[in-house]
């Protein structure tokens, strides 16, 4: 709860001042040339530009301040001042109510903590602290980072919270660590041991050793966590947009709407089709919240389709991989794998089948998490019997993260429409440790993006938060240099891409992949007017300043996005808030 209560008394801090600049802040007109500064338009045909009429909302023409007048006559000009435009920065694969949630709960990650007695120290402290439910949510363990980052047993996990339900997620949110009171909470029997539920794990006598492996089984745990109040989770949602804005965004796709509220597509709709939201936000549904809704909606929101895990991480063992997983001490002593260990498939062939064929006949674009050989083969096949059923082209169907798409694949993949995005912050923090799980040999071709250009795939990069933090200039530098955190480990560097391909995979293959090519991605006549405003050219500082660059301004649909944390909505559901807590409710 702390957390969010800072969250609360820092939107009235800043209130009065808010109000002040809400007075002060100038719109543009409806009608302008943005000039005084450099466009990168991602357009191959006109890359560079140094003009742009915009109209409506719409950009009217792109080219130079004298051209564009001698067409349009005299019109109003926003001086850049020497910056730089891109079309607005897309982020096609993430998850804003979990990204929203998961900041308020105690951070233990190992970007932070190199220790198991850190760690275990701030979970103690937290176990009497503030929380925003009865549980004690805690995220960010990570045992590939922290070397001695031992399982917790439940013997521990009771000690930590003897009473008050306690979970632990790892890093990228495939594993969790409970305590006997959370696991009571979700229905599982901790005194039987003939009753096994998948993805419980037991230990050699059948006793619950409070691990449980990937998405189903932790979705079930997550499920009994008490919902936080509405006004709650919209306001964190709605200081969640404000991030992704700052950071540059000005358009994301959700895949997969998790995230523990009532509803969580239809908070997230409320949110993006505000008329001041920041961001347009383009989704695809998880299976059982799909009530046959139609695909419908706005340019700011719409639900595109459906997402599917066909496997898990690579990190907890979850990667369906070809061949298995290194028998290394990492794999086996920290990650507690099997010898030979390899991921396994969440779906039978002919099951998996059956449910791409329903909802590609249905005109959905699907989305299927894809990390291991095995999975993307199964992906793939669903996807050509679909598309040989019922031809439909115009359906780009995408695979999720691909590290370890072989070349085949990423041919099959580009004959069937098939867009691919890939995971690259794998490469930033576990660059080092990664040959330990899958071997230098499959490192030479881990996440391939060099490989899946030249295969004339449609490539985009992602940041899936919250598995690792909004910053979309770590992600550009890590696409282009392949380096971990450290510098120690440069991960197939044959896989290097261009600068200018990188932003492209951040832009204009972003919106083609989202379906949205004809519409954004690029600064073309036609399109909408979004752009996000940098300080630096990212074509030409120094790689090592990318991280640098600052995000002057985003525009969406030719505007000035407003992405301050005051508004008056925040202020009302802050308001609301406080009046609940005081009547005791
Ligand atoms: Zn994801």
């Amino acid at each position: 709860m702390k957390a969010f209560f800072k969250a609360t008394l820092f939107v009235f801090l800043v209130g009065g001042l808010g109000l002040f600049l809400l007075m002060y802040r100038s719109a543009a007109p409806d009608k302008f040339i943005l000039i005084g500064g450099t466009i990168l338009t991602m357009d191959p045909d006109n890359p560079v530009a140094s003009a742009v009429l915009v109209e409506d909302g719409r950009i009217r023409a792109v080219g130079t301040q004298r051209g564009i007048e001698a067409r349009a006559g005299f019109v109003e000009t926003v001086d850049l001042d020497g910056a730089i435009v891109l079309p607005g920065l897309i982020e096609p694969h993430t998850h804003p109510v979990a990204s929203a949630l998961l900041g308020t709960a105690v951070d233990i990650s190992g970007f932070r903590y190199n220790s198991r007695a850190a760690i275990m120290e701030v979970l103690e402290d937290a176990s009497s602290g503030f929380t925003l439910t009865p549980w004690i949510v805690a995220y960010g363990w990570d045992p590939l980072l922290v070397a001695d980052l031992e399982p917790p047993t439940l013997a521990e996990l009771d000690a930590l919270s003897p009473k008050k339900p306690l979970v632990i997620l790892t890093q990228m949110l495939h594993e969790a660590y409970v305590n006997s009171a959370a696991l009571k909470a979700a229905g599982i029997n901790v005194k039987s041991p003939g009753d096994i539920v998948e993805g419980f794990i037991r230990d050699d006598a059948g006793n619950l050793t409070g691990t449980v492996r990937e998405v189903e089984a932790i979705d079930r745990l997550i499920s009994r966590i008490p919902l936080a109040p509405d006004q709650a989770t919209e306001l964190l949602l709605r200081f969640q947009y404000i991030r992704y804005s700052k950071a540059g965004y000005t358009t994301i796709g959700v895949a997969g709407a998790v995230g523990r509220h009532k509803d969580p597509v239809e908070l997230i709709r409320k949110v993006a089709d505000d008329p001041e939201s920041p961001l347009r936000t383009y989704l695809y549904l998880l299976p059982h919240q799909d009530k046959n809704l139609p695909l419908a909606g706005s340019a700011d929101f719409r639900i595109k389709g459906i997402k599917f895990w066909m496997d898990g991480s690579p990190f907890t063992g979850g990667a369906a991989l070809e061949g298995s997983y290194e028998n290394s001490d990492v794999v086996i002593e920290r990650l507690g794998l099997a010898h030979n260990h390899s991921g396994s498939l969440n779906y039978t062939r002919a099951e998996f089948e059956r449910q791409i064929l329903a909802y590609h006949n249905k005109g959905y674009q699907i989305a299927i998490h894809v990390q291991g050989e095995r999975a993307i083969d199964a992906a793939l096949d669903a996807i050509e019997m679909a598309q040989t059923a019922k031809p439909a082209p115009a359906l780009r169907h995408r695979l999720e993260h691909n590290a370890l798409i072989t070349v085949s694949q990423m041919a099959r993949a580009a004959k069937l429409g098939v867009t691919t995005g890939f995971f690259v912050d794998h490469l930033y923090y576990y660059g080092d440790v990664l040959p330990s799980l899958m071997g230098e040999k499959r490192m030479k071709r881990y996440m391939p993006l060099q490989s899946a250009l030249e295969a004339g795939l449609e490539i985009t990069v992602h940041g899936d938060h919250p598995a690792t933090s909004i910053d979309p200039f770590r992600t550009l530098k890590t696409a282009i240099e392949r380096t971990s955190f450290t510098g120690k480990t440069v991960s197939a560097p044959n896989e290097k891409i261009s600068r200018q391909n990188a932003l492209r995979a951040m832009t204009l293959n972003a919106a083609i992949q989202l379906g949205e090519g004809d519409e954004l991605g690029s600064i073309e006549e036609g399109k909408r007017a979004d752009f996000t405003v940098l300080s630096d050219n990212p074509l030409e500082v120094p790689v090592g300043s990318l991280q640098n660059i600052r995000i002057l301004d985003v525009w969406k649909e030719g505007r000035r996005v407003d992405n301050r944390y005051f508004s008056g909505t925040h202020l009302s559901l802050a308001w609301d808030l406080i009046k609940a807590k005081l009547s005791g409710r």
